[in-house]
């Protein structure tokens, strides 16, 4: 009995970080396992062993870990832990602007180019560390929050805005591949992705000018475009978003350091 317990208990996979909405779990495969799964969808293991994994928003409680060990099924229960999100809600809705026949020409190409960027599952080793802001500055939104605009729910914040000046430079926040350099996007801009390995891609919006193309690497803290108002922003800001394959995950929840007070 004592040993199929211990047995039991090596094969397991070791997880390091919180599980909650928006956040990431990077964890380790033990030897001789493969296959990992997470609610059935397989996840990029790397060369040693090593993993991420993302939750969105509105995950539910619990998520499955499944791996194969030995050629036998594996399976461990993750429990997520729900977040509180900034939900305004407005008694009218806002004029909305006309669809323009441009701006629907355009976007379904555009969410194409968008989203092969985001499927990319790099090699590249960014994943395993933790993330610095790529501008320093206030929050003038964050990741979740969402209005309700005379009942109905518009689509939640996917990000983490900085109102930080037009012209400052934007950093990456972690070594990486640039994906997608480009714009402007209808909505985004000028855009930069970056693919930092095994499914983890950072976004970079907005921005007035972009200094990298597509396949360069990019060192962590390396400036990779100025911050703008480029695409649909009412003012100069920088938008971040990062995403784990296809769910949005809270960029904040990246950060090596917590951002300052008052942020
Ligand atoms: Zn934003």
């Amino acid at each position: 009995m004592a040993l199929i317990a211990l047995v039991a208990l090596a094969a397991a996979p070791v997880l390091d970080g919180v599980a909650e909405q928006g956040g990431v779990l990077r964890g380790t495969l033990p030897a001789g396992a493969a296959q990992l799964t997470l609610d059935g969808r397989p996840v990029a293991v790397a060369g040693d062993g090593r993993f991420i994994i993302g939750f969105g928003r509105d995950a539910p409680a619990a998520a499955t870990l499944g791996w194969s060990s030995v050629g036998t099924p594996q399976a461990l229960s993750i429990a997520i832990a729900p977040r509180q999100w900034r939900i305004q809600s407005l008694p009218t809705l806002p004029p909305s602007p006309v669809p323009d026949a441009e701006f629907e020409a355009r976007r379904p190409a555009e969410l194409a180019r968008i989203a092969a960027a985001r499927a990319v599952i790099g090699s590249g080793d960014g994943w395993r560390h933790g993330f610095a802001a790529p501008v320093s500055g206030p929050v003038t939104g964050v990741y979740g929050s969402q209005r309700i605009l005379a009942g109905i729910p518009s689509a939640p914040h996917a990000g983490l805005d900085f109102g930080v000046a037009a012209g400052t430079p934007v950093r990456a926040p972690a070594d990486g591949t640039v994906g997608l350099a480009d714009g402007p996007f209808t909505l985004e801009g000028n855009l930069v992705m970056i693919d930092h390995g095994m499914g983890l891609v950072t976004a970079y919006l907005h921005l007035s000018r972009i200094d990298v193309r597509p396949g360069d690497q990019v060192r962590a803290g390396q400036t990779i475009g100025l911050v703008g108002a480029t695409g649909r922003a009412t003012g100069p800001h920088l938008h971040w978003g990062a995403s784990w394959t296809d769910v949005r995950i809270d960029p904040e929840l990246l950060l090596a350091k917590a951002l300052p007070d008052g942020r």
